[in-house]
């Protein structure tokens, strides 16, 4: 019988790819329906967390005794890891990668984009190198907290690396640089962005969700590697199902290798140098609780991490008495969003022209800057949730706007199927989007006092028809009342979270150091594992996947440098 475990983190693909339509979102997973189950497997196939699963499959591990493996570098965690991995055997040295999970990618897969600032595509393009330029205004938007030579790591590891992977076949086609003009920057990106995939790799999906992946910029890095691995024919065993657990070190505190588990057993590696590229915490309920008391909420903040993300580093490192970093740790929490449902439908909320109720019935933010601007403000609404109302010609004329954007025109098929992504939102058991004939039901629907969402409408309608939101100030062109004529629409935005990051302490050269800055020789820090980027309460001003290939790049290097210099190499 086929069943999906917790770990589940929705990103919808086997509901896609499920041929009897058996499966569906109850509430921050998904579950199949055991009666329309015809055991087909392809659930199991597409699940990149591997939490659709056969639960009648025989289990056919054998136990045995500790295996013992040698290598020259060890590498923890088959996210960014990959490249760390890559880079260390391209220069001859033999890599051992594991992966905790049955498959490849963590967090990685799902990343959409990494941002560098001046490479040679940018060169072609008659850019200027901003590199320097860029140090300074992220250090500036750092409110000057962070390390400069941390932000220089991340900017010139990640130019690095994008150049190095544009060696690979098949890269520079897939990548596409948009000068933005002047030090104009939006969010991570300085000078330029960097585009890729207009529509996301579908590998052997049918799905056609935008909301989140796998399938963008991280998946493509994974298998640039993969292939490299294959191509160059490279010194790199991958061992998944392998869980790293303990640092070995000799009797000078030298990090020389790791004791890991797989399903029959121990399995130790000796090795010269070990790169900790674990991933964050952000499916451990324990640490969650514990650097962010992240679970005082009544509606529980839908987790995107892959399940292997529990901050393991944090605990192989506390075994050698050094306690991680908590000022820059860092929960992502973002929404309310409707997210992760239809990508369309998430665009109608976000649009500013909604009107975003909370389960009283009332207004609670000014909806200008789309719903996700009200992050903060929505932890005080009653269950931490948003429904956005709309009438049947509202949806009809954002998803119009969306369908006339040039800039989506890549995207038009997604926007021409709202009406088909309302409907089946609307048939799910517990259905994020709600339909009803009158404002009274809808209110009924969604929870809400009638009498007081027909009051909020009312009161809105007067603005609209002011051209002034007396209430929130949202900009006038975005005051577009809601109409007498049914149906209308609810649809759910709850919050999520993307990950949740730091723990491990690294320098410039991400070596890992202890509290007092010394160097553990021997260990490197990669990516979300890493307190790096991040300062308590303040989302990361150089974007996590831009940290995590910089951070796996250099590495990735100065393991091999680490071992080629103590053998005099
Ligand atoms: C939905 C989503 C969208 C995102 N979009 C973006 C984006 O567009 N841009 C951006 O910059 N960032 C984005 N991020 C964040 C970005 O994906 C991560 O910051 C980045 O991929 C982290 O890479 P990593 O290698 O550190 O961790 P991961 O990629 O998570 O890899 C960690 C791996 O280590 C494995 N592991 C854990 N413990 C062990 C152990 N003990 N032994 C062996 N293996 C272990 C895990 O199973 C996992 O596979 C997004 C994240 C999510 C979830
Ligand atoms: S993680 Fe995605 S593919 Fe896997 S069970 Fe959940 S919704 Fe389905
Ligand atoms: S096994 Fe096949 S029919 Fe059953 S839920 Fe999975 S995809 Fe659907």
């Amino acid at each position: 019988m086929y069943q999906i475990t917790k770990n589940c983190v929705g990103c919808h693909n086997c509901a896609m790819e499920c041929p009897m339509g058996a499966i569906s979102y109850v509430g921050l997973k998904y579950e199949i329906d055991p009666d329309q189950c015809v055991e087909c497997g392809r659930c199991e196939q597409v699940c990149h967390t591997c939490s659709a699963i056969d639960a009648d499959a025989p289990n056919t591990v054998e136990q045995h005794e500790r295996i013992v493996k040698e290598c020259d570098v060890v590498v923890c965690g088959g996210g960014s890891g990959i490249v760390a991995a890559v880079r260390a055997a391209q220069q001859g040295k033999r890599v051992i990668l594991l992966e905790k999970s049955k498959k490849l990618g963590g967090n990685t897969d799902y990343a959409h984009a990494f941002f560098p600032v001046f490479t040679n595509m940018h060169k072609e393009l008659g850019l200027a190198n901003a590199e320097e330029e860029a140090v300074g205004v992220f250090w500036e938007r750092s409110e000057r907290r962070m390390d400069q030579d941390m932000i220089r790591t991340a900017i010139l590891g990640c130019d690095r690396f994008f150049d190095w992977l544009c060696t690979f076949p098949g890269t520079k086609k897939a990548f596409q640089i948009v000068p933005l003009g002047g030090i104009e920057s939006c969010g991570p990106m300085y000078t330029s962005g960097i585009t890729a995939f207009p529509n996301r790799m579908f590998e052997n999906l049918l799905c056609r969700d935008q909301a989140i992946g796998p399938g963008w910029g991280g998946t493509f890095v994974k298998y640039k590697m993969l292939e490299a691995i294959r191509d160059q024919k490279l010194w790199v065993e991958i061992l998944t199902e392998h869980r790293a657990e303990h640092l070995l070190t000799d009797e000078n505190g030298t990090v020389t290798g790791v004791l890991a588990s797989d399903p029959g057993g121990e399995v130790q590696i000796n090795a010269k140098a070990v790169i900790l590229a674990t991933g964050g915490m952000g499916r451990s309920d324990e640490k969650l609780q514990k650097y962010f008391g992240f679970f005082d909420c009544e509606t529980p903040i839908h987790r995107f991490s892959v399940p292997g993300d529990t901050g393991d580093a944090i605990d192989m490192l506390q075994e050698l008495g050094v306690e991680p970093d908590e000022n820059r740790m860092f929960a992502s929490i973002f929404g309310p969003a409707h997210h992760p449902f239809s990508f369309c439908l998430y665009r109608i909320l976000e649009h500013p022209s909604c009107l975003s109720v909370n389960l009283n019935g009332k207004r609670w933010q000014d909806e200008t800057g789309g719903l996700m601007a009200g992050r903060f403000e929505i932890a005080k609404q009653p269950k931490e949730v948003a429904w956005g109302i709309f009438d049947q010609k509202a949806v009809d004329r954002i998803a119009g706007e969306y369908l006339n954007d040039p800039a989506l025109a890549e995207q038009k098929w997604i926007f021409e199927l709202y009406q088909e992504d309302l409907e089946e939102e609307i048939a799910l058991p517990k259905a994020p989007v709600k339909r009803a004939d009158s404002l009274e039901k809808l209110a009924e629907e969604i929870g809400a006092d009638p009498a007081a969402l027909a009051e909020t409408v009312k009161r809105y309608n007067e603005f609209c028809a002011n051209g002034k939101d007396e209430e929130f100030g949202k900009a006038p062109e975005h005051l577009v009342p809601i109409g007498n004529e049914g149906p209308y629409y609810a649809i759910y935005g709850q919050r999520f979270s993307e990950g949740a990051f730091g723990g491990l302490r690294v320098n410039p050269s991400c070596e890992v150091t202890r509290e007092d800055g010394s160097v553990i020789p021997g260990l490197y820090g990669v990516g979300d594992a890493t307190s790096a980027m991040h300062f308590k309460g303040h989302l990361a001003v150089i974007s996590e996947l831009t940290w995590a290939v910089a951070s796996a790049y250099t590495s990735g290097a100065n393991a091999v440098a680490y071992i080629d210099s103590k053998e005099g190499n």
